[in-house]
């Protein structure tokens, strides 16, 4: 039994040096054991989160991939077969739709790659000096001559201070909310490009008329794989875009945001620091 009675005041009983001692291991192991279990813990959410990107890359790849590829391989046994028999408005038709389809499985296969590496830490950045108010004008006159229902204006507010970036990488963030606020307006409609300086910042908002989205699903829409039904419309898609493009500012430092509300139309706004740093 031990003893409480200290022979000196301030010293210890060889029991109380072997109990300290052992309670010093346990503590010891029981840091250990709480470590390895923290480990495996996160090993676990490790596999659930990839087995959940591999279902959701299956459901992508059965939905996204298979549709255009069937396009593409009917076309293609169509023109082989028949030929002589079709007129020369069927075959360019027939060529069209080859072009189209192959354009969006070589995007969709960009976004999937792009989504990885983001994923795994490798996206890489060529840093430079950047115009925004001609990458603006760019982007609206290529996604302008891609379509004739919607119609897309830029707005430069010149002067604009040049930003430190990836000019290649911020077109791709640029071009994303332009073609989907062509793809959610209405026929007839207009999407305004503005870009402007404001607090030693540089902002560009992309503004359409289209259906809106709720509150709740604002969030939803940058995530991985992130889709909402956006007023019943139901546009192709995979929903990786906006995760992209929201990767690509925070990795110059920006961020990109959503204001919109059913049936008010949205502004995607992309924020720019002028030093890209992050
Ligand atoms: P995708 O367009 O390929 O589905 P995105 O990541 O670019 O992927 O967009 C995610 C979702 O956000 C879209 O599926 C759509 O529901 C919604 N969304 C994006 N832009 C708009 C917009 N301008 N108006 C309404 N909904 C939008």
């Amino acid at each position: 039994m031990l003893s409480l009675v200290r022979s000196e005041p301030n010293a210890f009983t060889p029991e109380e040096i072997e109990l300290a001692g052992l309670l010093g291991r346990l503590v010891a192991t029981a840091v250990q054991n709480i470590r390895a279990y923290e480990a495996e813990r996160k090993t676990v959410d490790e596999l659930r989160r990839l087995s959940a990107l591999r279902a959701d890359f299956v459901s992508l790849v059965s939905h996204e991939l298979r549709t255009p590829m069937a396009a593409v391989i009917g076309s293609a046994r169509t023109l082989q077969q028949r030929w002589r028999e079709l007129t020369a408005d069927q075959r360019e038709s027939f060529l069209e739709l080859i072009a189209g389809e192959t354009g969006r499985l070589a995007a969709l296969i960009g976004d999937v790659l792009d989504t990885s590496r983001i994923e795994a830490g490798t996206f890489s950045f060529r840093f430079g000096e950047v115009d925004v108010g001609q990458l603006v004008r760019d982007s609206v006159a290529t996604a302008q001559l891609g379509q004739d229902e919607v119609r897309v204006l830029a707005d430069v507010r010149e002067p604009l201070p040049q930003v430190r970036g990836d000019v290649d990488r911020l077109r791709q963030v640029l071009m994303n909310l332009i073609d989907n606020a062509v793809k959610y307006s209405p026929e007839g409609g207009d999407v305004e490009v503005r870009a402007y300086g404001e607090d030693g910042l540089v902002r560009v908002d992309v503004r359409d008329r289209g259906p809106g989205i709720a509150r709740d699903d604002q969030r939803l829409i940058f995530e991985k794989f992130g889709r909402v039904s956006s007023g019943g419309l139901a546009r192709p898609g995979t929903g990786l875009g906006l995760f992209i493009a929201r990767s690509i500012a925070e990795a110059h430092g920006g961020v990109l945001e959503v204001v919109s509300a059913p049936d008010q139309g949205s502004t995607f706004t992309l924020e720019l620091p002028l030093d890209g740093a992050s």
